[in-house]
Parts: C-alpha cells; structure tokens; sequence
C-alpha cells in the first residue's frame, strides 16, 4: 500500500486544476442500499443486537445517512453507533447488552488508513477478540455489497460533469470505500477514463488523500472538491481546496447545478467567496447534529 502512496504523492499535474470526487452518495445512488441491505443487517448480526434491532437500525441509518457523520469511515461509525444506541433511554429500559468496543476505539484513533487490511494487522498483532469481531462483520458487509450492490448508475448529469472535469483538470475518486468496490463500481459505468486515479479507505483519510495529490502542485483556488457529507467538506477546508457539494436528496439538482454553472465559475476563477459560501450555507442545513427522536 505504500506503493500506492507513494504514486499518488509523486502524480505530476497534467492540467491546471484538481478535482476530488466522492463516490458513494456524490457519484453514485448507493448510500440507501448500502447501508440499508448491506452493513445494517450485518451489525444488528455481529453485534449481536436482535433485542433492540428496531433502534440499532435507526441509530445506524442516523449516523451513516440522516446526519452531520454522514460518510463516515465504517469503522468510526461502529462505535458512534453503539454510544448513540447506549444513550437511548429505550434500549436502557431494555437492559439490552450494547458491546463497549474500547480496544477499537483506540484503534480508530490512532491508525489513519481505517481499512480491512489494517484491521486485519492489528488483530494479527493483537489477537483482540472485539478486533476480531469488527473484522468479521467488516468482511460480511463488503461480500454482501458485491453480492449486492450492481447495476446502480451515477446520478443524472454525472458524465456530462465529467466530460467536462476530465478535459480542464486532474480528478481523483476520494473515498472511505474499499479501493476493490470502488475499482469495481467505477469500470462497471465505464467511469476510470474520466479520472487519474481511485483512492480508497486503504490510502488514508479523506484530507490525506486530497494532500498527497494536490499539496504543492496546484495554485491556490485551483483544487476543488465534491461531497455529499460534512467529512467530505472538512477534508477540502482541511486541504485548502474548495468546495462543491452534492446535496443528499437533491443530487440530482446539485449535478446540473455543477454542470451549468459551478464547474465554469471555478474554472474561470469565480467560485470562492459569496458562490462557495451559500452552496455551503444551504449544505449544512441539510443535516442535523441531534436525533430526532426524544427517547
Ligand atoms: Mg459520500
């Protein structure tokens, strides 16, 4: 994987500007099935949540869909889960066993590149059996989102945006999916043309990815991002780069808005200021911090 690094950090620009581009839930129609069929079932399985599966799902679909951590790395979002779950006067009345997964708490805290193989060498190293058990249910989503996950396209006006960003600029797929899914959902809409390069959980976090491939290669105002979640946009500030976002349940609007308008004016020099400031405006209000249940 340091290989990997190393090409993305040594890319040499070939066009003026540079664009990151978020997959799933930006590009792509598949934050609902995703999550909903795929790594939702397998928590309620793993973590062994059956007694309190009706808010195991709400509280998942909280944090990885209808909220401020929406995109989160998986593993981040194990233990976000679990204290959101904890907290719920609900699931206390219950005296329900919520996991307290400490040993992957300090995992997610330490090791940037949040990645199955990553996991798979601390379990090796650590032999820790809570590690062990992410792992497990980690391997289970990622078959059932191959089993899954196909034939989903992008997003109405995705390739014509892309047309256009292929011909003026540098893009990058910047991602929290396994580089393998992605490879696989980006040659199955005969995407890869359009972009560089695929950086998935395995390079780094999203902002690491954005820095190893743009940082000192491109002017300022001339690096751009486009997400649909809060970490996406905390990734660019991060990364000095600007930001376009895809609004959750308005992606369809937000393509068209990019092709008719957001791609000319960063590429002629007009995005950042008042432009930038309320796509971000209404961005943020879109999701909320709290839940929106009471109990
Ligand atoms: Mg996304």
């Amino acid at each position: 994987m340091d290989d990997v690094i190393n090409n993305i950090r040594k890319m040499q620009p070939l066009q003026k500007f540079f664009i990151g581009i978020d997959s799933d839930g930006c590009v792509f129609d598949t934050m609902e099935i995703k999550h909903k069929e795929c790594f939702c079932p397998a928590f309620i399985l793993h973590f062994t949540l059956q007694p309190i599966a009706k808010f195991a799902r709400e509280s998942w679909e909280f944090v990885n869909l209808y909220s401020k951590t929406r995109g989160c790395n998986r593993f981040i979002a194990v233990n976000k889960t679990l204290d959101l779950l904890r907290s719920r006067k609900k699931v206390r009345e219950r005296n329900a066993n919520v996991p307290v997964m400490k040993a992957l708490n300090e995992w997610t805290s330490s090791e940037t590149k949040l990645s199955n193989q990553a996991l798979k060498d601390a379990c090796d190293r650590t032999n820790n059996p809570e590690l062990k058990l992410v792992f497990d249910w980690s391997s289970d989503v990622n078959l059932s989102i191959k089993k899954l996950v196909k034939g989903v396209p992008p997003f109405p006006h995705v390739v014509e945006c892309l047309e256009i960003i292929s011909n003026k600029a540098d893009a990058i797929v910047v991602s929290q999916t396994p580089a393998e899914a992605l490879n696989r959902e980006w040659k199955e809409n005969r995407l890869t043309p359009f972009i560089r390069t695929i950086c998935g959980q395995e390079v780094g976090s999203k902002a690491e990815q954005l820095q190893f491939a743009s940082q000192n290669r491109y002017d300022p105002g001339c690096i751009l991002m486009i997400g649909d979640s809060p970490g996406d946009l905390q990734a660019a500030k991060k990364s000095s780069a600007l930001f376009f976002p895809i609004i959750p349940g308005q992606e369809e609007e937000s393509w068209k808005q990019l092709f008719s308008e957001g791609l000319e004016r960063f590429f002629n020099g007009s995005f950042s200021g008042d432009y930038e400031t309320q796509l971000i405006a209404s961005f943020q209000k879109r999701l909320p911090e709290d839940p929106p249940w009471q109990d």
